[in-house]
């Protein structure tokens, strides 16, 4: 058995447990899946990954009320951008600054010149790919403009 989270053509979520997805798709196609709210048929399945995948949903009545909206799933896209502003965070937290002096300190750690640290900064597309040739590991990071002002 496998269970589908559906939501018919007025917006009513409920669950239908099913033989396969096959057993699913034939079962739609003859109209046999009625809403338990209002009867139409017509239903479709909702992504549920996004539940297996977050978990943590409060546990609730599957059926909402009419027009009712949210319930307590998460967007995974806003979730995605809230951990990369969190690793955004802790790494502007945990490196040291060193602006257009990037490259030439990231040089200068890897001969052994300067405290090795963690060093974040600006360098260009060009200056970025001589360093990874002269075998220094640095990462680029799409940071967004308002992060990089501060
Ligand atoms: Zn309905």
């Amino acid at each position: 058995m496998i269970v589908f989270d559906l939501r018919c053509p007025e917006g009513h979520r409920f669950e239908g447990w099913f033989g396969s997805a096959e057993d699913f798709e034939t079962q739609r196609a003859s109209g046999l899946i009625a809403c338990p709210n209002c009867g139409r048929d017509g239903v479709e399945r909702m992504p549920s990954a996004v539940r297996l995948n977050l978990g943590a949903s409060p546990p609730g009545p599957r059926a909402e009320e009419p027009g009712a909206r949210g319930d307590g799933r998460r967007d995974p896209f806003s979730e995605a951008h809230l951990l990369y502003s969190r690793l955004l965070d802790e790494l502007l937290a945990r490196s040291e600054d060193v602006g257009e002096a990037f490259p030439a300190e990231a040089r200068r750690i890897h001969r052994g010149e300067a405290p090795a640290r963690a060093i974040r900064g600006q360098a260009s597309l060009e200056e970025h790919e001589a360093l990874l040739e002269e075998g220094i590991p640095v990462v680029r990071l799409p940071i967004p403009p308002r992060d990089r002002m501060n």
